[in-house]
């Protein structure tokens, strides 16, 4: 249905998993709760396999249009060695002409533009189509303080923010460690961390209409109050802040049937049993990492489920372009014997596995995990408790946030980027997370799980966040009529 009696957004997704899964789920609660149109438009990206398998699934049954815009070359403007940050603010810079055109070329306009956290530089084009615009941010209200603070934090303190004596404070929100600042912040003479600046003063200019979090209000409380607050991070976030989620992939949507044997496995193991290992779309560990893990696994004697890539010496986020490491099977890299000796008890999958359905099983008591919010979100909502094990980009605040803030994980003595972990500490890890003591954190991980599920419903929080840009949008698409 084209026509214009309903309301329509469109919404630009960067590249990388972590923002297109979230952004397809935003788009169809708009379509199916609030009878939208949505168009998704999809800027092009360096690895697409798993992308264009989601894209896919979202589309059958086709609820909304996607448009891929049309690749670009970088190699021009972008220096060798790049880092994430800058990659995607340059690629979403270079999409700006091909997005204009496929906006221009619409038979009716959307009356609003979501961008994501890489896209603030096309907001003009909104502008200039007199649409409303917001910009969604694949994370937490950790994550908004800080990017947007980050200018303010860029004036006041000198030398690298890692190196800090004392933690950094963002006006009525929970300070940050130097330790856990987000990847672009840990060298400041790198591209990466200006644009990471850029963004921050982008989102502060106060012409966007609104921020999408894909978090909850009782969540985080206290940022979400900072954020109102004139005397606190209000003075700087000067368009209202809506949190949204959690946007979640629903269980069933990530193929069951492609695994059969696994599902087959898991159906058969006592409920919450089994740990789920996975560092996300893009994480990678070194091999002498792996080994511990493997290690760590074997000597906890608890069942798991491991989603295992080669290994990288090089960085931590080595799978996040380029699908990872070399084309040998990652079972290789696997202490000798290992998965002969483990086979009653776990099960390797190479590369990629169908994760929502494994959280959302019952046998499923625990997540090792890289904590990108994605996943954070996805252990939360099946109330599955964590081992904090952040790598890259804002995952060491999520961690941070969820063992000191929530009381939902357990977490190496020292960051793992920092050190490895070995065998002994994460056998204890596993242990204590599987074995719930007493110490609270599955009640706490299921208060979680029951504050998601409401805040989602008719009457949440979530739900009436989502409300109100609803309303704007059907008062917009009045007003041009
Ligand atoms: N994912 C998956 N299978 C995998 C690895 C990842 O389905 O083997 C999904 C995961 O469920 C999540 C997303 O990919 O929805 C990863 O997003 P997240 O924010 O957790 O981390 P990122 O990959 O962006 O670092």
């Amino acid at each position: 249905d084209r026509s214009n009696s309903k309301p329509h957004v469109a919404i630009l997704a960067s590249p990388g998993l972590g923002h297109l899964i979230p952004v397809i789920e935003l788009g169809k609660r708009f379509v199916t709760q609030h009878n939208f149109n949505v168009t998704l438009f999809v800027a092009p990206s360096p690895t697409s396999k798993a992308e264009a398998q989601q894209l896919q699934s979202a589309t059958t049954p086709k609820i909304f249009d996607i448009v891929e815009l049309p690749p670009i070359d970088i190699s021009n403007i972008i220096e060798p060695g790049a880092a994430v940050v800058r990659v995607l603010r340059v690629i979403m810079r270079e999409i700006r002409q091909s997005l204009r055109s496929a906006i221009s070329n619409m038979q009716s306009l959307p009356n609003a533009l979501i961008v994501d956290l890489f896209g603030t530089e096309s907001m003009s084009i909104a502008e200039e189509f007199n649409m409303l615009k917001y910009i969604f941010l694949p994370a937490n209200a950790s994550f908004l303080a800080l990017t947007i603070y980050t200018p303010f934090l860029d004036k006041q303190v000198e030398g690298e923010y890692e190196e800090q004596k004392e933690v950094l404070r963002i006006p009525g929100c929970s300070p940050v460690r130097p330790e856990d600042v987000v990847d672009p912040m840990l060298d400041r003479s790198n591209l990466q961390y200006h644009e990471y600046v850029q963004m921050g003063v982008e989102m502060a200019q106060g012409h966007v209409d609104g921020f999408l979090l894909n978090t909850w209000e009782d969540l985080q409380p206290k940022e979400m109050k900072a954020f109102r607050d004139d005397n606190q991070l209000g003075r700087i976030v000067k368009a209202p802040v809506y949190p949204v989620g959690p946007l979640v992939r629903p269980s069933g949507s990530s193929g069951r049937s492609s695994a059969r044997k696994l599902f087959d496995w898991l159906d058969i193991q006592p409920s919450k049993s089994v740990i789920y290992v996975s560092f996300g779309s893009g994480g990678t560990l070194s091999y002498q990492q792996v080994t511990e893990i493997a290690w760590g696994l074997e000597l906890s004697q608890k069942r798991f489920v491991w989603v295992v890539r080669p290994p990288s010496s090089d960085s931590t986020d080595a799978a996040f372009f380029h699908g990872g490491g070399d084309n040998r099977d990652p079972c290789t890299y696997l202490p000798e014997g290992f998965t002969k000796r483990t086979q009653h008890v776990g099960i390797v999958i190479p590369m990629w596995a169908p994760q929502m359905d494994i959280l959302s099983h019952p046998s499923i008591g625990g997540f090792l995990s890289h904590c990108g919010w994605n996943s954070t979100l996805e252990s939360l909502l099946n109330g599955v408790r964590m081992i904090a094990w952040p790598l890259y980009a804002e995952q060491r605040l999520n961690a941070r946030l969820l063992t000191d803030g929530l009381g939902v994980a357990v977490q190496p003595k020292e960051l793992p980027v920092k050190r490895e972990v070995g065998r002994e500490e994460i056998e204890e890890m596993v242990r204590k997370v599987m074995e719930d003591g007493k110490d609270g954190i599955r009640s706490r991980v299921n208060e979680l799980k029951n504050g998601a599920q409401k805040a989602l419903c008719k009457g949440g929080s979530s739900y009436d966040a989502l409300y109100l840009i609803v309303k704007q949008c059907e008062q917009k698409l009045q007003i041009v009529e």
